[in-house]
């Protein structure tokens, strides 16, 4: 009887509803939560258990003994009919974890979906909408490695997110526009679990800081939130897009990040160690990927206007990794990558920026940064102390008098 249900499962393994993770679509699950009725994969499996098994009972498919009730209640559920019905509302600005999503995300979804069912009713998720959020982050610090409690207060109502120094000031330490932010999950770069990274525009500067929340909860709660604010908003600001459109959108913002070397525009200085962030079309660099405020950016343009990307380097440049060649109107930049996977990764992105034709806002943002770039080339032409930081951060030019040392580092950064 054993090896008959056993037999049964298996069958229904192979059926397409099935073949993926119920909650992260991970491939071939041979897991199962016998009580709800879901294949799940054994990473997925994990998770379940720490609900308790009052909400999910885990068994493997091949390992434990099933019962004839728990087969056949097995094969009436399913993935695909307990999704329609955990899932049911699951709001598009909350995406459906997926494998190579950080562990806090997948926890958290795990439990909002069977635990907490926030998914099955409309309205559930209706407190990630309210557009207002108060409470305490730990930010890293702008020059140091220190990360402080700070005050953050969302206020969709007037477009901002701020954060405060102290819980009863009165001025915001930093207001950031709710049009420009993005957030991402970033347990590995801030080194904690629940670990994001929010990046905004300050000045035409990309600007980036780094928080955690102490609880994991409360983490995704911030960047549910802030992620529904910022597709509301976008919905508001351009009606003509469908929901698809706006999360495509929402995703081309800190896309892709990671380490290349570069050379400067001459092309016999030495390849420095820079941390890239792909935002929308801005291929942004840093020295560390804490850094404030980047290096430098390189706008990445569309194809008809000539811009191209290419693997290697062009004749007569000693290639001591795997080079890539953006070419843009000005001048070819070039990267050096640690492996050929990342060339690949870094090539595959920047072809999917440059096969994309300029909206409006593009054609605007692109004017900005030439202006931003003229400016600059302008200013560290001069050597003028503090001038020459002046397209780049307008907070840098009051700290420019403090670093010298930083000033060396921004007339090479090209
Ligand atoms: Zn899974």
């Amino acid at each position: 009887m054993g090896e008959r249900n056993k037999k049964i499962l298996l069958e229904q393994l192979q059926l397409l509803k099935n073949k993926h993770c119920a909650d992260c679509g991970t491939k071939d699950p041979e897991w199962a939560s016998s009580n709800v009725g879901v294949f799940i994969c054994v990473h997925c499996s994990g998770i379940h258990r720490m609900l308790g098994t009052h909400i999910s009972r885990v068994k493997s498919c091949r390992l434990d003994q099933w019962d004839d009730e728990s087969v056949a209640f097995m094969c009436e559920r399913g993935n695909d009919v307990v999704n329609a019905e955990l899932e049911r509302h699951l709001p598009p600005y909350y995406h459906k974890a997926v494998s190579t999503d950080p562990q806090v995300f997948k926890e958290q979804f795990i439990q909002a979906k069977y635990s907490r069912k926030e998914f099955t009713q409309a309205g559930g998720p209706a407190h990630y909408e309210k557009g207002a959020k108060t409470g305490n982050l730990h930010k890293r610090g702008k020059d140091d490695k220190t990360y402080r409690i700070r005050k953050f207060v969302l206020n969709a109502t007037d477009g901002t997110l701020k954060y405060f120094i102290k819980p009863d000031a009165k001025s915001p330490k930093q207001t950031i526009s709710i049009s420009s932010l993005h957030v991402s999950l970033s347990p590995d770069i801030v080194g904690h679990p629940n670990g994001m990274q929010l990046s905004f525009l300050v000045g035409g500067v990309t600007r980036h800081i780094y928080v955690y929340a102490e609880e994991a909860k409360d983490a995704i709660d911030w960047y549910i939130t802030l992620r529904a604010t910022i597709f509301c908003n976008m919905k508001e600001q351009f009606s003509e897009l469908t929901d698809a459109d706006v999360l495509k959108r929402m995703a081309r913002f800190q896309q892709k990040q990671g380490w290349m070397s570069k050379t400067g525009p001459k092309k016999t200085e030495a390849y420095r160690k820079r941390w890239f962030v792909l935002d929308d079309r801005r291929l942004l660099y840093f020295g560390h990927p804490f850094d404030a405020y980047p290096k430098g950016s390189i706008y990445l343009g569309s194809r008809v206007e000539g811009y191209i990307v290419r693997d290697g380097l062009p004749a007569g440049q000693q290639e001591t990794g795997y080079g890539i060649t953006v070419t843009t109107p000005e001048r070819d930049f070039l990267f050096l990558c640690e492996n050929q996977e990342d060339q690949r990764s870094w090539i595959t992105e920047i072809k999917g920026v440059l096969s994309r034709p300029l909206t409006e806002q593009d054609t605007k943002d692109l004017l900005s940064h030439k202006h931003l770039n003229e400016k600059r080339r302008r200013s560290v032409g001069r050597l003028t102390s503090s001038s020459s930081l002046f397209s780049l951060s307008p907070k840098m030019r009051s700290q420019s008098t403090k670093s010298t040392k930083h000033q060396n580092s921004e007339h090479q950064q090209f």
